[in-house]
């Protein structure tokens, strides 16, 4: 044991165990590191291009999602006709725009009313339709979200800044690898001289997953 313990002088345990909580809580997540360590090794070995993963990442964020499922809701707002085909058979009907991918494969659409709003969540995992509304939000997969959507979703929805009159019924949706679902919100009054372009503006992503309900008040909740 060394002679002299004693701290050196101006040495402050509280401050230092100040600081290294700090550090601590702003190192990324778990999820967020295992991925890199992940992605690390992938590319050591040569399995993968760090390009190609930039692109693909890229693709979904910028080109596909959410802007492919606003189109969608936008369109279905414009013509009833579509709206119908989407109600009835959504692959067919999103096909009709070009978007259908795996994701969109098995896919339902549910409508919002005045009476109904409608709730999508993954209890298992973190089941998307990623093909027409691109990268899930982190708070998605977060195994909170997963469980409280289904327990407590009036709950869920009051921390996204909606607080839904009791006479509204809720109808959460569980989604698996082979059945996904996107909400089809209201189109909300004073658009009607909107074009389909100007109306897929206000569709917000939340919407489309039913943690937001009123389109053009895009209300973000990440993290
Ligand atoms: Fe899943």
């Amino acid at each position: 044991m060394a002679k002299d313990s004693k701290p050196a002088p101006g040495f402050d345990a509280g401050k230092v165990a100040e600081i290294h909580q700090h550090l601590h809580s702003h190192l990324p997540s778990e999820s967020a590191l295992r991925v890199k360590a992940l992605e690390t090794l992938l590319v050591d070995k040569g399995l993968v291009n760090p390009k190609t993963i930039d692109a693909w990442v890229e693709a979904y964020t910028e080109e596909i999602g959410p802007k492919r499922g606003a189109m969608v809701v936008a369109k279905a707002c414009c013509d009833p006709e579509y709206m119908a085909r989407l109600l009835r058979d959504a692959p067919a009907a999103i096909d009709e725009l070009g978007f259908l991918g795996k994701a969109t494969a098995h896919l339902k659409v549910v409508e919002n009313t005045d009476e109904v709003h409608n709730l999508v969540v993954c209890t298992l995992c973190s089941c998307y339709p990623f093909s027409i509304l691109g990268i899930a939000p982190p708070w998605y997969k977060a195994a909170a979200y997963r469980s409280r959507a289904v327990r407590d979703p009036r709950g869920v929805l009051a921390e996204f800044g909606l607080d839904l009159d009791v006479d509204i019924e809720v109808h959460v949706w569980d989604s698996t690898a082979e059945l996904r679902y996107l909400v089809l919100p209201q189109r909300p009054e004073g658009t009607e001289d909107l074009s389909e372009e100007e109306l897929a503006g206000l569709v917000s992503r939340n919407s489309m997953i039913g943690t937001d309900r009123e389109l053009g008040e895009n209300i973000e909740a990440d993290g």
